[in-house]
Formats: C-alpha cells, sequence, structure tokens
C-alpha cells in the first residue's frame, strides 16, 4: 500500500512520515533526504508525479501556512492552498486513490467556538478562504476526508506553544492573546489520521486538542515549568500587529473524532508533555 504524503518537510508531514513509515513524500524549499522535490504552485506538476507513482493512498499536509504572508501573497496562497488541490482531486480520481485534506480552524471567523463539521464556514482572513476553496475541492471527490484542525504544535518550529516553553524557560517574558482555539501536538494529530486512514473515513472529521486560550495555555506551561506566572503578558490582538484578521474563538468541538479514535488525542495536558517530552530530549 503505497502512501504519499505532500508537504512531507513540514511540521506535520515530518510527523505523518513517522506514522506511516515508508511512505513517499514531497518537499518544497526545505530539502528532505529521501524526499521528492514538488512546487505545488505548478499544479500541472503534482498530477503527473500522483499519475506516476500512482499510491493508493495521498495526504496532503502540504500548504501556504504563514497567515500574514497570505494577505500580501494572495496569487500563491490561492495556487497552494486551493487550486493544487484541485489538480491532487483529479490525478487521485484517476488512479482511484484516497485522499486525506488537512485543513484549519481559520474557516470559521471565530464568532462563536466549539465549531462542528456542519457548521457554515465564515473566514476572516484570505489564509481561511483559501483553506476552504481547497476543502471544497477535495469534497468535490467521494473518496476523501478532510481533516480540519487547530494551533498545530512541537517543540520545534514556529508555533506559539513551543515559543512561550523557550521564552519561559530562558526567564523571558511571554506575549499571550487571549483568544481560544483547540491546539493539538503534530504527532497526537499524525497518528489520529492514521487511525481515520485505516477506517477510510470520508467527508470533514475535526481532529483538534481541548478548547484553551493562548494565555492560559502559557501559563499552563509557567506552572509546569514552575516559573513565575507574571512572565506571561495578556495582550491584545492588536498590539501585535498581524497583518491578518484572526478568529476570536476558532476552537472545535471534536466529539465526530472521539467516537473513530481509541486514544486521547485532545487533552492539553496530554499535548504539552508530548512538547516538553521532545524539548527535554534536546537539553540532553
Ligand atoms: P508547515 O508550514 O510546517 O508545512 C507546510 C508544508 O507545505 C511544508 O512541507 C512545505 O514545504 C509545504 N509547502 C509550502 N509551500 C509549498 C509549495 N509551494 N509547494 C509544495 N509544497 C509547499 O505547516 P504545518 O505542518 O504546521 O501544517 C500542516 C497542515 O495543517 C496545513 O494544511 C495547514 O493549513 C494545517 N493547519 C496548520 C495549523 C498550524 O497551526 N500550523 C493550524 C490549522 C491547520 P517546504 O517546507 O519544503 O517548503
Amino acid at each position: 500500500m503505497a502512501v504519499l504524503i505532500l508537504g512531507g518537510s513540514g511540521q506535520l508531514g515530518s510527523y505523518l512520515r513517522h506514522v506511516f513509515r515508508d511512505s513517499l513524500f514531497t518537499y518544497n524549499s526545505t530539502q528532505a533526504p529521501g524526499g521528492i522535490k514538488l512546487n505545488l504552485t505548478e499544479g500541472i506538476e503534482v498530477e503527473d508525479l500522483v499519475l506516476k507513482l500512482r499510491p493508493s493512498i495521498v495526504i496532503n499536509a502540504a500548504a501556504y501556512t504563514d497567515v500574514d504572508a497570505c494577505e500580501k501573497n494572495r496569487e500563491i496562497a490561492f495556487k497552494v492552498n486551493a487550486k493544487a488541490v484541485k489538480h491532487v482531486v483529479r490525478a487521485c480520481s484517476v488512479v482511484k486513490a484516497y485522499f486525506v485534506h488537512v485543513s484549519t480552524d481559520y474557516v470559521f471567523d471565530g464568532e462563536r467556538g466549539l465549531y462542528r463539521e456542519e457548521d457554515l464556514p465564515n473566514p476572516v482572513n484570505y489564509y481561511g478562504l483559501t483553506k476552504l476553496l481547497g476543502e471544497t475541492y477535495a469534497l468535490s471527490y467521494d473518496h476523501s476526508l478532510v481533516v480540519r484542525t487547530s494551533g498545530v504544535f512541537s517543540a520545534y518550529g514556529h508555533n506559539f506553544p513551543s515559543y512561550a516553553l523557550k521564552a519561559l524557560r530562558e526567564g523571558r517574558e511571554v506575549k499571550a492573546i487571549e483568544s481560544l482555539y483547540s491546539p493539538i501536538h503534530a504527532l497526537a494529530l499524525a497518528k489520529s489520521i492514521g487511525e481515520l486512514v485505516s477506517r477510510r473515513k470520508t467527508g470533514i472529521v475535526n481532529v483538534a486538542g481541548d478548547r484553551v486560550s493562548r494565555y492560559e495555555l502559557a501559563l499552563r506551561i509557567a506552572d509546569r515549568l514552575g516559573v513565575d506566572r507574571a512572565l506571561v503578558k495578556s495582550v491584545r490582538a492588536e498590539e501585535l500587529r498581524f497583518e491578518a484578521r484572526r478568529p476570536k474563538d476558532s476552537s472545535l468541538d471534536v466529539s465526530m473524532a472521539k467516537g473513530l479514535i481509541d486514544f486521547d488525542f485532545h487533552s492539553t495536558e496530554l499535548n504539552l508533555s508530548m512538547m516538553f517530552e521532545e524539548a527535554d530530549r534536546e537539553l540532553q
């Protein structure tokens, strides 16, 4: 059973390669040994690749994920997050591959939170809009699964929990906004995707962590480290001068996934533990 992971050099892609051992995978700018170079802005290239490799499963973890850059570089965002998915789906339908597409809580406006799979999306930024278009292309194919997730993190890469952990460990102040989301460790997400793939689930499934604010999350990290909570400063989103608007509460309801996945993928403490273990290993 050949598995092709698009975006195998990314944060989630790296953990997916661990879960789907012996998978084929692509990278774009971050050269990864054993990977296949693929630029998704050239949509036709991905069609050629899928037709050549004829995988039975394609997992798309590739995306233009810099939310603020998407606002400025709209053409690239559209090509990578939306149009490329159309090409992947077209090739999957020819080789009859099962397709898993990873999407985001940012398809919602964040006015309510705890969004269920059937809730109406209403993105507030260009990243969210392009990801929503990507979902639509994915769902036009019967053998596809869209996994919506939120705040993917690990000890590596650019993400809020790892920034907070490093800063607090070094006794530096952490600025945290109070907006809510559903952060999940990339390994918990990759394992959950493994479970959903083994069931050949189709449609949309939210796979994310429990609802928490960035501020509360940073306090929990401070508590685990035993450092002064006063190092965590609550700031308003406007103070951070983001280019793109952010939803106030983009948390996801994961009831459906809890019924499909028989291990704990969602609890904040478990997800934080995974990051702490990685960070501790790095220090050794
Ligand atoms: P990363 O930014 O870590 O990885 C993105 C991947 O996409 C990399 O492998 C990158 O390749 C690849 N990529 C980017 N541009 C191109 C391109 N033009 N052509 C081909 N490949 C490209 O993202 P994550 O792993 O964190 O995210 C995985 C998925 O989860 C994405 O679909 C994202 O939208 C979704 N998501 C992420 C969240 C988060 O907080 N990170 C939250 C919610 C959803 P390379 O590095 O080699 O250039």
